[in-house]
């Protein structure tokens, strides 16, 4: 057979399974670690999970049954923390990944939460908002009894946002005979949100990347950035890279993307997105699609779409000096070591996009105390949050001699594994 095997080859399916990717990457961390086995049995598996069906009566009158699930990763540090998402092919292996990713997530930015992660398999895009108030709050109500604000508290992800916050709290509100804002976060902000909490992960991103830039001696404008996506965090992290005078040269959304070395004028293009729902027919621009974005000349790559955009398949191709991962998974642990052999300086998924968790902590501990804070105040006690957290992550793989997604999940694993440790093992 004429067909040549790369030395690091692994089988497609495990690549492509973002849990098999977390759990590559937490064993690799315990082992540097020499990690207890009595706290690696512990920590290498959520601590529940649970799968619901969801009766909705859509609006033809029929009733249609959807499957749902929340994994309640670890609560170790505090009640586990994350968002819900909704899409038609979320499975239980995805979920089970984000949750744990929460878990490292909030330990990488010292947040006091553990994570969990929630799912619903449906089709947003053909839902009415009646079909979808119903199902989340059917959903929510199904969830009662495992989430509160010191239980478990999620938060917007995929294809859900400040609505549907606000129906989970409303439906868990209903129940408990009075209004408990702190029991999810990205809420409205009448209803008890945070201000800034809907910028938090973009700007998150802009933080780290701002960084990144002092450590290398790079400005802004003389920075080309390539942005997958254009959601809540590609959209909003690259208006506000635009914004810190970065040149923004590529965008995307899930159909396909848009490029001009000379830069794009974010603004006018995300308008545009928004008024045709497609960059296509968007002037001055090459269309691309998603995987060509991805391999365009740049000095800071932001993937922040959705998981296995960087994979053993392509990764040899990325052509930038940072890689700032926005979305959640976006590279395959296959692609960690070319991207590494190539000289990318990596700033990992559970410290790039950690800020939208930062700003949901501070959401929940402003509903806590009836008292809400000022914008300004938000963002720069974000800052703080997010400049701590990278320069120590930088410090740690300096330190340790190795990479930078590696002392992620170090010194994440470390934490969670300390405080179990502390508290004892209930067996
Ligand atoms: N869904 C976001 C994430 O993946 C935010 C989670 C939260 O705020 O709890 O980080």
């Amino acid at each position: 057979m004429a067909t040549t095997m790369v030395e690091d080859a692994v089988p497609e399916a495990k690549e492509a399974n973002p849990f098999e990717s977390m759990m590559s990457r937490f064993d690799r961390a315990a082992k540097l670690l020499d990690l207890n086995s009595d706290l690696y049995a512990v920590m290498r598996v959520p601590n529940r999970e649970l799968k619901v069906y969801i009766p909705v009566r859509m609006d033809s009158g029929r009733i249609q049954v959807f499957e749902g699930f929340r994994v309640q990763h670890n609560f170790a540090r505090g009640p586990a923390k994350g968002g819900i998402r909704y899409a038609p092919d979320v499975t239980i292996e995805e979920v089970r990944a984000l949750a744990a990713w929460m878990t490292w997530k909030c330990a990488v930015v010292n947040v006091p939460f553990g994570g969990a992660k929630g799912g619903v398999i449906c089709d947003p895009w053909q839902m009415s908002q009646g079909e979808l108030e119903r199902l989340t709050r059917r959903y929510a109500s199904e969830l009662i009894d495992i989430i509160g604000p010191e239980k478990d508290v999620p938060a917007p992800d995929m294809n859900t946002n400040e609505q549907t916050m606000a129906w989970i709290m409303d439906t868990y509100s209903m129940h408990a005979r009075h209004t408990v804002t702190a029991v999810v976060t990205g809420k409205p902000i009448d209803l008890g949100g945070s201000r800034g909490r809907r910028e938090a992960t973009g700007r998150g991103v802009l933080f780290v990347v701002n960084e990144a830039m002092k450590k290398f001696k790079m400005t802004p404008p003389s920075t080309r950035v390539v942005v997958q996506g254009s959601g809540n965090v590609g959209g909003i992290g690259a208006q506000l890279m635009h914004e810190a005078g970065y040149k923004v040269i590529a965008i995307s959304d899930m159909h396909g993307g848009i490029y001009n070395p000379a830069g794009i004028d974010i603004p006018a293009a995300l308008e545009h997105l928004r008024a045709t729902r497609s960059f296509e027919e968007y002037p001055n621009a090459e269309r691309m699609s998603n995987a060509e974005l991805l391999e365009i000349e740049c000095d800071v790559l932001v993937p922040a779409a959705t998981e296995n955009q960087i994979t053993s398949q392509n990764a040899e191709r990325i052509n930038c000096k940072v890689l700032a991962e926005g979305a959640n998974g976006p590279t395959t642990a296959a692609a960690d070591a070319i991207l590494q052999r190539k000289g990318i300086f990596v700033i990992p998924d559970i410290l790039a996009n950690a800020g939208g968790v930062t700003v949901s902590y501070f959401e929940w501990v402003q509903d806590r105390m009836g008292y809400f804070w000022k914008e300004d105040v938000v963002n720069e006690r974000l800052q703080d949050v997010m400049v701590a957290s990278f320069n120590e992550l930088v410090k740690f793989a300096e330190k340790h001699n190795v990479d930078t997604r590696t002392a992620a999940y170090m010194l994440a694993i470390d934490r969670v594994a300390y405080d179990t440790r502390m508290r004892g093992i209930y067996a």
